[in-house]
């Protein structure tokens, strides 16, 4: 494929704050963008060229969007695959929507994993109360029971405690195909960012650390305080994981690091990542920017650290008691304000995030965290 160049049209399916930072970022180098999901005013439409409303499964709608655009991306890992598959009749979509299939489904990720040889949290597959019992017995509680679709932010998760509250677990979850994972008692929770460009070239942003609250990534510190031995593990699985995958685009791999320092892969994010954020104000090029630099046949940006920094989320939470106090928590001048545009601030919604900058990064973690009370 030829590389697209400014003033093309990309395409994006999905509306929410990748979206729109990945728009952002488009915008900045003269792309223009249309996007697709079956929601208005979207943190993604508010700054694309073209907002199309229309629900994923109106295939003929997803053909005359990829019709009217140069490429097609996601920023919606959920995307359902004969939605990509409709999309790529009309243009290329990138990642490819096989990355999307294997990445949209925990059995289906974990296998590839294991084919992969890459090291993995214990798992077994869950379709019927037999393999629950089995499951139950071999990993042991607690252990963790996630549906096999459509999971994120630790949505279709339940903790298995004893053995009799296997089956009652599974029910809470609607009794459909899961994974049991054995429960890791993790050190720490890092992930790396990383980029594939059409040409092959790799590139990552080091290892970034993540703190979560309610399963929801609260806190990332960048660079990861890890020893080095780890953080060239990190870097060489994540390498493998977009090369196996073929991938032209970002991923993120999330592991855990448990105590003695071994890694073990959590998940894989298809497309830029919550715990990249932080990459729009701390790095030469942006996950946002390299994304498209990737599905435009772009050379890769440089993934430079110009700072070290820190990510503090801001959920619908924080609007509680009324309008935040911004000004309190500008008044630190090396902290940076993104809002993604939604309307409404939703306890446990993603709203927006704060990033600190400063000279190392457990500073650059103190400056996030007291802005964000400050609010
Ligand atoms: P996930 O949506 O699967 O990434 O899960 C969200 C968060 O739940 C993770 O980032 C961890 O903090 C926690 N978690 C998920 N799976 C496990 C596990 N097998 N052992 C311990 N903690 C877990």
């Amino acid at each position: 494929m030829k590389p697209v160049y400014p003033g093309a049209t990309v395409g994006v399916l999905g509306s929410g704050q990748l979206g729109r930072m990945f728009a952002i970022a488009a915008r900045r180098m003269g792309y223009r963008v249309h996007t697709f999901s079956p929601d208005a005013d979207t943190p993604t439409g508010q700054v694309a060229d073209l907002e199309v409303i229309a629900p994923y499964d109106d295939l003929d709608a997803v053909r005359r969007f990829a019709a009217n655009v140069s490429v097609v991306t996601f920023e919606f890992e959920n995307v359902p695959a004969p939605t990509a598959r409709a999309a790529a009749e009309h243009a290329p979509v990138r990642p490819r929507g096989e990355v999307l299939h294997t990445t949209q489904h925990r059995i289906r990720e974990k296998l590839f994993l294991t084919k992969a040889g890459l090291p993995l949290t214990p798992f077994r597959t869950v379709e019927t109360p037999a393999d629950l019992a089995r499951a139950v017995a071999e990993l042991g509680c607690p252990s963790i029971l996630k549906t096999a679709d459509f999971g994120y932010d630790g949505k279709g998760q339940v903790r298995v405690t004893s053995t009799d509250q296997a089956e009652a677990a599974w029910t809470s979850i609607g009794r459909v195909p899961a994974v049991l994972e054995a429960f890791i008692a993790f050190e720490k929770e890092v992930s790396v960012v990383a980029a594939r460009g059409a040409d092959g070239a790799y590139a990552d942003w080091g290892v970034i650390e993540n703190r979560h609250r309610n399963h929801i990534l609260d806190l990332s510190i960048s660079p990861a305080v890890v020893p080095e031995s780890v953080a060239k593990q990190a870097r060489d699985i994540t390498r493998v994981v977009l090369e196996a995958l073929d991938v032209i685009g970002v991923l993120c791999v999330e592991f855990f690091v448990e105590p003695g320092g071994r890694l073990l892969i959590n998940e894989l994010a298809p497309r830029p990542h919550n715990s990249g954020h932080l990459t729009f104000d701390s790095s030469v090029t942006s996950q946002f920017e390299q994304q498209l630099r990737a599905v435009c046949g772009l050379p890769l940006g440089s993934t430079e650290l110009l700072c070290p920094s820190a990510m503090a989320n801001l959920l619908g939470d924080v609007w509680q008691a009324g309008e935040p106090n911004w000004t309190a928590a500008l008044k630190h001048p090396e902290v940076k304000l993104h809002l993604y545009g939604k309307l409404a601030p939703r306890p446990g919604r993603k709203m927006g995030h704060l990033t600190a900058l400063a000279s190392d990064p457990g500073k650059a973690l103190e400056l996030a965290v007291a802005a964000r009370n400050a609010l």
